[in-house]
């Protein structure tokens, strides 16, 4: 692959938008780095490690953990992992002007500038539905919702056999502050990628095989 075809992208919207759906597919087809820190913040969290144990505790009330680690777990990764010569979707990471400052001096050290960065646009009520039903498969990241996308037999996954979760933040409470989170810092980083002329909108209201094309639409235009 070129490295201009190479696939250097943000997946951005707030949760329950459908990131989790639609990064995963998105990594299918590129074999790329599918980055999320979230999910690497709940494996140290699973770990116990230091940060995982601080971690923990702002995740649980909906706050963002500090720049210095998000930005330490991002770094680390583009350097490591071997996905990422095949290109790296970033997912939940930058979360504010200052994670996306980082992330630009970070790009530009290592020539791969960011070709696209696709946000999932959708209104908050219809959020909270989606969240609070939401399972999660820990190991792969695939996600489950008990009314909209059950899996085949409750709490379980369909491709495995191991136990589904529900996350510690995904109810009414931490929704909210996570939104709010969202709202404040992640949208301001919107209009940051807007000025570089990388940003695209896609309506995450409808079907997720929907979103799926408009997408690809927009990896026609850039890649
Ligand atoms: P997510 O799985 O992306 O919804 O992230 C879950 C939680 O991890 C967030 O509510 C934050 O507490 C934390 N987190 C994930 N990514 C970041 C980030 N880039 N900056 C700060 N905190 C983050």
């Amino acid at each position: 692959m070129s490295d201009d075809k190479q696939l250097r992208m943000i997946i951005m919207g707030p949760p329950g938008a459908g990131k989790g759906t639609q990064a995963p597919a998105i990594q299918k087809k590129f074999n790329a780095a599918h980055l999320s820190t979230g999910d690497m913040l709940r494996a140290a969290v699973a770990a116990k490690t230091s940060y995982g144990v601080e971690a923990k505790k702002l995740m649980d009330a909906g706050e963002l953990v500090p720049d210095e680690i998000v930005v330490g777990l991002i770094e680390e990764n583009l350097k490591t992992n071997p996905l990422c010569q095949n290109g790296f979707i970033l997912d939940g990471f930058p979360r504010n002007c200052a994670q996306a400052e980082k992330l630009d001096a970070m790009l530009k050290a290592m020539d791969k500038p960011l070709n696209s960065v696709i946000e999932l646009v959708v209104d908050d009520k219809l959020l909270v539905d989606r969240i609070c039903g939401r399972l999660i498969h820990p190991a792969s990241g695939r996600s489950y919702h008990k009314v909209f996308n059950p899996p085949k037999v409750p709490m379980t996954d369909d491709i495995t056999g191991e136990p589904l979760i529900q996350r510690s933040d995904d109810n009414e409470e931490a929704l909210k502050k996570r939104l709010v989170a969202f709202h404040e810092q992640t949208a301001p980083v919107s209009n940051y990628y807007k000025k570089q002329g990388i940003w695209y909108g896609v309506d995450a209201a409808q079907s997720p095989e929907a979103v799926w094309d408009s997408i690809n639409a927009i990896f026609n235009k850039t890649l």
